[in-house]
């Protein structure tokens, strides 16, 4: 099929009526460019109907017609193209068949078009050849042609962007004096700053003078714009803003960044970090901050190490909860309930908190002191925290101090190296996701010092109100607001805390649980919460009194419910694999943990149950010890052997202990045959040394108060009198054998009952805190105030009248 285009051209030329001119040629079209007679061009063709114009061409072993498309685009029709162009001849092709041919095309002649038509799916065109119209004036030409090439040549002195190349090339075309093989050459080479619409104008003169002269004036007109270029070169460069040069950079950069393959993503992800700043309403100090880092972001390329240091700090700038809290209130009654809801017993603890809460809620500010939680592990201490949280509808955060040494990890790590992170305040509030959560900070007796800073003076000004409204995290490097903080800290010792510390806070002191407060926070508390955490229920498994009493006496020692809670589990876990594994046999039925079942549960018992001594021994004293778990029992050994009276101690004893056991060596010395118990032969100690051994079992805190219960039992182990089993003692001794108050008397106490030892021995000035003794286990007890150590081996060691 054959469609036809008609230009409109067989008329009005002037050459139509010259058959012999006329020829057929197929078309190839350049997009947005002109081809100039007297030139080779390659091109590569790789459009589908270029290819086949170019292989019709090739295999046809005809010449092509090339010409300008009026728009850059793939297919263009006939109404897109100029119908004035070049004939070509293609001079060599190279066909790799990988869908492309390159081709070089040398420019023949002028060409007009007079008709399109399509054939064999191919674009051709009915031409006739267009001569150059011959000037009449020889001169003329010739003038013009050396105005030209002077012109040039003053042109391509400056111009850039030419290589020698084509200076030497006009020059060789100029001495060949053919006035249309220079002017097309011209024109070709002017195509770096002459549009296509021009260059066709050029094409399509067909009068030589006319081509001339239009070259000099267009030649003229790019020496005038060179000039003014360096005019304004000079003149406005000072006046290019700051902003427009780095608005200028910036593109250039990025432009390099995409080129050597540096993460193209990051120009969206900019935008979206910037929303994310403006969004996180930081601080102004902290807003400019990020949005300063951000700037220093984009110039960097998106991989490197450098990059992701400050995207990363941007991130935590982003993600500190700058403006989010949640509603504060604090209603007394609820807060009652709550405390009573999750904590059996603890009177006094949950009293000091509803104080605390009331001044609180009267205040408004966080002005007063912290409160500290101090006792042995797992008596509630944080849990009370988190009733607090929910109590006064606070998001709830813990973070722990033990082991901390460093102030870097309170206050963060400057920003000098990669992995540096903000401190733990900061990291915690990340976490709480409000700037007033309940933030408590668990162990802070366990932090220490050292040459990399106090860790303890960097915690006094965060929980100074003074001062942490402003608190500055090295890391974060802008100051973030704690005062909505509510900090409560907790500890294990009172005495491991820093003294400046333990000023600011208001100390409840959770001493521990007697066994009965154990039973029942295990049947209210444990044992539900441990029943459904392990996918059981109550139909499934119950725990009896004794089977609770049983893991407690037999699988603990503690102050605290951390380890029964433990057991507690253990046993729910083989419950419930016992009860899937029975299920599959269909002869499930109820559990019930008893006193009898509990070993097949837990194994052999861990512990043996009020075995602190059975019987009264020479030479062996039970002494009350303060602990890392709370208090508890501990025996120490004398005993005498032949040597010159040296002192001999082995055991777990720091040198306070080692310091008292001395103390109470000297004492009995000094009181031997003064007393009336102390009696042995004046060469004994001259004969004799004396050892002391504390076991290593139960691990006391070293201190003072073992003194007199050492002297016991040297004492005993002089006279080879024994001491009673069923007393327990505690108390500081002196040189002159005064007996000195000491502390954790609750903790100790408790102890005792654990081990079932109904008398205790206490420093008559410890009276006064027998008051936190609940009445019911002082009931069970009997108490002996001593102010001698006279008295104290009155009361423990075992007299002939006795039995
Ligand atoms: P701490 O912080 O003092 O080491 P936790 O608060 O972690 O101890 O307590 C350990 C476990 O014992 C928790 O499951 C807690 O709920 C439970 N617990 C401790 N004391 C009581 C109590 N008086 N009443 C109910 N549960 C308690």
């Amino acid at each position: 099929m054959k469609r036809i285009w008609s230009t409109g051209q067989q008329k009005t030329s002037k050459t139509t009526k010259n058959q012999k001119n006329r020829i057929i040629l197929p078309v190839l079209p350049l997009p947005e460019q002109v081809m100039f007679p007297n030139m080779i061009r390659p091109y590569l063709i790789t459009k589908k109907r270029n290819l086949e114009v170019v292989r019709y061409a090739i295999s046809s072993n005809q010449e092509i017609l090339l010409l300008a498309a009026k728009r850059n685009i793939d297919d263009p029709e006939p109404e897109n193209l100029y119908d004035f162009g070049t004939i070509g001849n293609i001079v060599q092709s190279v066909d790799p068949k990988d869908g492309s041919i390159r081709v070089f095309i040398s420019g023949v002649s002028r060409a007009r078009v007079l008709e399109f038509f399509e054939d064999d799916l191919i674009l051709k065109a009915s031409v006739e050849i267009v001569t150059e119209e011959v000037e009449e004036d020889e001169l003329k030409i010739q003038a013009l042609m050396n105005n030209l090439v002077s012109t040039l040549r003053q042109y391509l002195s400056t111009a850039k962007g030419f290589p020698q190349e084509v200076q030497d090339e006009l020059e060789s075309v100029f001495i060949q004096r053919d006035p249309t093989k220079l002017a097309d050459t011209v024109s070709r080479h002017l195509s770096i700053f002459l549009d296509y619409q021009t260059q066709q104008k050029l094409l399509e003169m067909v009068n030589i003078k006319e081509r001339l002269e239009k070259l000099v004036e267009l030649v003229r007109a790019q020496i005038q714009i060179q000039n003014y270029e360096r005019e304004l070169d000079g003149k406005t460069q000072d006046r290019i803003s700051k902003q427009q040069k780095q608005y200028y950079l910036n593109e250039r950069l990025k432009a390099i960044q995409t080129e050597l393959g540096m993460d193209p993503q990051m120009m969206g992800d900019e935008e979206e970090l910037k929303k994310k700043i403006l969004d996180a309403k930081m601080s102004k100090e902290a807003e400019e901050k990020a949005l300063r880092e951000l700037d220093r972001l984009k110039q960097m390329p998106g991989m490197s190490a450098e990059a992701g240091v400050i995207r990363n700090y941007i991130d935590w700038l982003i993600a500190m909860p700058w403006v989010v809290s949640t509603e504060n209130k604090i209603d007394i009654e609820e807060a009652e309930k709550i405390l009573e809801e999750d904590h059996y017993g603890l009177r006094k603890p949950k009293e000091r908190i509803l104080e605390y809460l009331a001044v609180l809620k009267l205040v408004e500010r966080l002005k007063g002191p912290i409160l500290c939680f101090v006792g042995p592990p797992g008596v509630g201490k944080t849990s009370l925290a988190k009733s607090i949280a929910r109590a006064t509808n606070r998001n709830f955060v813990r973070m722990s101090l033990g082991g901390v040494r460093d102030e870097a990890e309170i206050r963060g790590h400057r920003r000098t190296y990669i992995g540096s992170m903000p401190g733990r305040i900061i990291q915690g509030l990340r976490k709480a996701k409000s700037r007033n959560p309940l933030f408590l900070l668990d162990e802070i007796d366990k932090m220490s010092t050292d040459f990399r800073g106090d860790p303890a003076s960097a915690l006094l000004e965060v929980l100074d109100p003074e001062q942490n409204n402003s608190f500055n995290d090295h890391y974060l490097d802008v100051d973030f607001d704690l005062s909505d903080v509510l900090f409560i800290t907790t500890g294990n010792y009172l005495q491991s805390i820093p003294i400046p510390l333990r000023d600011r806070m208001e100390i409840i002191e959770i001493p521990g649980y007697i066994e009965y407060e154990k039973e029942k926070i295990a049947e209210i508390f444990l044992v539900p919460k441990q029943v459904k955490a392990n996918g059981l229920n109550p139909e499934m498994i119950t725990f009896s009194n004794s089977g609770i009493k049983t893991i407690i006496r037999e699988y603990t020692r503690e102050s605290g419910v951390r380890n029964l809670e433990r057991e507690i589990a253990s046993v729910c876990r083989k419950a419930a694999k016992k009860i899937v594994k029975e299920k599959a046999v269909e002869k499930s039925k109820k559990i019930n943990i008893d006193s009898r079942n509990v070993r097949s549960y837990l194994g052999i018992p861990r512990f043996n149950y009020g075995k602190a001594e059975e019987n009264d021994q020479i030479g062996v004293a039970t002494g009350l010890a303060y602990t890392e778990t709370g208090g508890d029992v501990l025996s120490i050994e004398a005993t005498t052997m032949d040597g010159n009276g040296k002192l001999e101690l082995t055991g777990k004893l720091g040198d306070i202990m080692q310091e008292s056991a001395k103390a109470a060596l000297s004492y009995i010395r000094s009181r031997t045959n003064e007393s009336s118990i102390i009696k042995i032969s004046n060469d004994f100690y001259a004969k004799h040394d004396i050892h002391i051994h504390v076991p290593e079992g139960a691990v006391p805190k070293d201190g003072p108060s073992a003194g007199i219960t050492m002297a016991t039992a040297m004492v005993s182990a002089l006279i080879q009198k024994p001491v009673r089993s069923d007393i327990a003692m505690t108390g500081e001794i002196t040189l002159r054998g005064r007996v000195l108050p000491i502390g954790g008397l609750k903790e100790k106490v408790l102890a005792a009952v654990r081990a079932n030892i109904p008398n205790i021995i206490i420093p008559s000035e410890n009276e006064k805190d027998l008051s936190d003794i609940p009445q019911e286990i002082r009931k069970k007890l009997s108490f002996y105030l001593v102010d001698n150590m006279d008295k104290v081996l009155e009361l423990a060691i075992k007299h002939q009248s006795d039995n």
